[in-house]
């Protein structure tokens, strides 16, 4: 009962439309969970009618290119990254990762992948923010598909956004001085779910794939939050 009171003094709100949740409703409302824009790229698998896929081909091989939801500039989508990036909403983050895992889960995609591995965020940024908003949507993920999560398995060493102007055979050679695998051991000859928040061209999930696979890693995946 004191929580029943707590809450109508107090309601919580939805991450998506900041309105006020029902009770059993959990971060997102009954209302924006129908509406929002999903994508199920996870029905096609990696065929030429993901479009996702298709921008990884002729750069690196990439096994399956999943994202939850399509990007809507001030949108739904929009409102519930800004609050996982800006808002220390690390709960969301894991919340939207365990209903994407299950759904892939779902679709036996888990059988594929051998752990899962968040694109880093440089140390001054993430003293900064306190946590990694990848990483915590790879946790959610970790749990409902059951694997393991290796949050530091990758590291990003400059701080700087990965030269998305440069032309392909730039970024190619300097790939490597802004991402590590400190210890290769932990994805040689496995197939690595690699995890972020959002894919805009894809620059910065191609130059960790190049350097995963360098490492060892037998095969890459990626999964984002959203795509635009
Ligand atoms: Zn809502």
């Amino acid at each position: 009962m004191f929580e029943d009171v707590l809450s109508l003094l107090f309601p919580e709100s939805c991450y998506a439309c900041s309105g006020a949740l029902a009770r059993g409703e959990k971060f997102i409302c009954t209302n924006c969970s129908i509406k929002l824009p999903y994508t199920d790229f996870h029905v096609h698998g990696a065929t030429e009618h993901n479009p996702l896929q298709r921008r990884f081909w002729g750069k690196v091989p990439v096994r399956f290119a999943f994202a939850y939801l399509y990007f809507v500039p001030k949108g739904r989508v929009q409102r519930l990254l800004h609050q996982l990036k800006y808002k220390g909403a690390q709960e969301l983050g894991e919340h939207l990762g365990q209903r994407y895992g299950s759904l892939l889960s779902d679709h036996q995609y888990n059988q594929h992948f051998d752990v899962i591995v968040p694109v880093p965020l440089h140390k001054y940024k993430m003293r900064r923010r306190g946590y990694n908003q990848a990483e915590s949507f790879g946790l959610g993920l970790s749990q409902s598909m059951n694997l393991p999560s290796y949050g530091h398995a990758l590291v990003r060493k400059a701080n700087t956004a990965t030269q998305t102007r440069k032309n392909r055979f730039d970024r190619w050679k300097n790939v490597e001085d802004v991402f590590q695998v400190p210890r290769p051991e932990q994805v040689r000859d496995k197939h690595v779910l690699l995890v972020d928040d959002v894919m805009t061209t894809g620059a910065t999930l191609e130059a960790c794939a190049v350097v995963l696979l360098a490492a060892g890693a037998k095969e890459v995946s990626v999964v984002t939050i959203a795509a635009a």
